[in-house]
């Protein structure tokens, strides 16, 4: 059980969380950064679009952070769930499960998001695997392959010319009747893509490679990847809602420039701000914040 006082207390560990604990130690604050260790993208086997780190599994590139970190012993990284924290008076408490007290006079959420995928049949043992949610992410290395585009939206036309991009052997399944209009359906004739409206019943795979799409009237196509649109991910963690900040529209925490909140003291950044920032985004926003944060404790202390 640890009880102490800090400048800072970062809740997540992911990019967001890593490089704002990164740049706030080399300012010389103490800070504690608290971890489930459970980031958006743990079911992938590699993440892609970051500079230097191109193809990197998820936890590498964590441990590869904590490794960097040992050097600046006034940051502490904790494995552990944040129950709750509290604003009392001018500092934040903030408790685990397992009873660790972290008082400080700063708070920085950067816990992300997780994925809610829809529940048909074999799709968990593929996705993120063979079957992805972000093209910019997985599609490179799914480029002109038999791919499916799972979903149905108001965007559904501009996901089908995105996924074109990489591949031209594409099949669209809305699982019910798509949301497109008529013109919309001639493009998709024009281009040789098909549009399959049937319920998907399951997908069949070998070791999280995806073999079939199986829909309800018995129809089974051969594909290799996926995409799905609107995966429908929720916040990892409420708490910033109690603390006073609001959800928006697309179920995001309103933050202000350099992730602060209305709530003074307390920042908010990477998915849990913007709902997709990407590992470079949220690493983006880790410094940004931090920069921020360090200059407001800076002129505290003046
Ligand atoms: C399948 C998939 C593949 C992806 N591939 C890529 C890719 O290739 N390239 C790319 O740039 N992006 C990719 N992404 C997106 C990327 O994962 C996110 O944009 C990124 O992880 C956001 O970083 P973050 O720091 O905001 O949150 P995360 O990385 O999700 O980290 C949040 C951390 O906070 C912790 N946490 C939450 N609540 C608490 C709590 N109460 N107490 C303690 N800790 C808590 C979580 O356990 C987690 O470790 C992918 C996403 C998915 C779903």
């Amino acid at each position: 059980m640890i009880q102490k006082t800090v400048d800072v207390v970062i809740i997540g560990g992911g990019p967001g969380g890593l490089n704002a604990a990164l740049v706030l130690g080399r300012s010389r604050r103490s800070v504690v950064l608290i971890d489930a260790a459970h980031p958006r993208n743990e079911v992938t086997y590699e993440s892609h679009g970051f500079l230097t780190r191109d193809g990197i599994k998820p936890f590498e590139l964590r441990e590869l952070a904590h490794e960097q970190m040992k050097k600046y012993s006034n940051v502490t990284l904790i494995r552990g769930v944040v129950k709750d924290v509290l604003k009392e008076k001018q500092q934040f408490k903030t408790m685990t499960e397992t009873e660790d007290v972290i008082f400080s006079r700063k708070v920085i959420f950067a816990t992300g998001l997780k994925e809610d995928i829809p529940s048909i049949e074999g799709l968990q043992d593929v996705y993120g695997k063979t079957v992805f949610s972000c093209p910019y992410c997985d599609a490179w290395e799914h480029r002109d392959q038999p791919i499916v585009l799972i979903g149905n939206t108001k965007q559904l036309i501009h996901q089908i010319r995105l996924i074109y991009n990489w591949s031209k052997d594409l099949i669209v399944a809305t699982n019910g009747p798509a949301m497109l209009n008529q013109k919309e359906k001639l493009e998709l004739n024009d281009h040789n893509i098909r549009l399959i409206e049937t319920p998907i019943e399951k997908f069949k795979s070998q070791n999280s490679m995806l073999e079939h799409v199986v829909f309800t009237d018995g129809e089974m196509i051969h594909r290799k990847a996926g995409f799905i649109i609107n995966t429908g991910a929720t916040q990892a963690s409420m708490l910033p809602q109690k603390l006073g900040v609001k959800l928006n529209e697309k179920h995001a925490f309103e933050t202000q420039e350099h992730g602060k909140t209305k709530v003074s003291g307390l920042f908010i950044i990477g998915d849990a701000a913007k709902r997709f920032t990407g590992l470079i985004g949220a690493a983006s926003e880790g410094y940004e914040t931090a920069v921020f944060l360090n200059k407001e404790l800076v002129e505290e202390d003046w």
